[in-house]
């Protein structure tokens, strides 16, 4: 079931999402060569908990930090470590943050120092991706229309979309229905309706959409090495269109 958020819930995750937004920006000064994903990690929960909120990721089916970190070939659910950042790195960061019960979810890519035209090239485009999908989002539409949006976006750019994760729902839940895939037929899927709040997050490879679970259990990978990209807005849709919960 698809739960509709009032007035008053829509408040408080706006809330919950501008701590994610501010989050994102608190971390970009740090995001330099040198440190470690762990440094990164505990900054963003002092920063969260500083903001009288909770990260959602910490201890989700045990996950064992507070963001997601993921660099490179890795696509999403990369754990925090002494691993080190360096120079030319594409590194995605997952956020969530609790805020009286209600979760924000935002995800964002960036390139530390110089980037390869490669990477440049994916960054840019799962970032509008993301926006194409999005652009689709009012009150009456199908939510395939969204996940179809994104697929022929990437498909025309020639990059490989991530078909086993998918966006969702969020509320009191991190994840709730319905499940928003970023591949799909218009005209297929649930009706939104205003006051549903939904995370859409394109995951895009540059190359194949192949993936595997490396053996701790969490971190995402690409299967021919290649580089993938993770960007990701929690918004509600509105009559006539949608609103950014994740933003400033
Ligand atoms: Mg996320
Ligand atoms: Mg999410």
């Amino acid at each position: 079931m698809i739960s509709i958020k009032s007035p008053r819930e829509i408040e408080i995750m706006k809330i919950a999402g501008n701590i994610v937004y501010r989050t994102h920006q608190y971390l970009k000064p740090y995001l330099k060569e040198g440190i470690t994903t762990l440094e990164l990690d505990h900054l963003a929960e002092e920063f969260i908990r500083s903001q009288g909120a909770t990260p959602s990721f910490k201890g989700y089916n045990g996950f064992p930090g507070s963001i997601c970190i993921s660099i490179n070939d890795e696509v999403v659910h990369g754990i925090p470590s002494k691993r080190k950042i360096h120079n030319g790195d594409l590194v995605s960061i997952d956020i969530g943050a609790c805020y009286k019960g209600y979760h924000g979810d935002s995800a964002w890519s960036y390139i530390v120092g110089k980037a390869t035209s490669k990477k440049a090239y994916l960054l840019e485009h799962t970032e509008k991706a993301l926006y194409q999908g999005l652009s689709q989002i009012r009150e009456g539409i199908h939510l395939g229309d969204v996940s179809h949006a994104i697929e022929e976006y990437a498909k025309a750019h020639h990059l490989g979309v991530v078909k086993e994760l998918v966006g969702h729902g969020v509320g009191t839940h991190l994840h709730e229905d319905p499940e928003v895939p970023n591949y799909g037929k218009e005209k297929t899927g649930p009706i939104l309706k205003a006051g549903m709040v939904i995370a859409v997050e394109p995951m895009l490879n540059f190359g194949s959409s192949d993936i595997y679970m490396l053996d701790d259990d969490w971190t995402i990978l690409t299967d021919d090495g290649e580089p993938s990209a993770h960007f990701e807005h929690t918004v509600v849709v509105t009559k006539d269109g949608y609103q950014i919960l994740t933003g400033e």
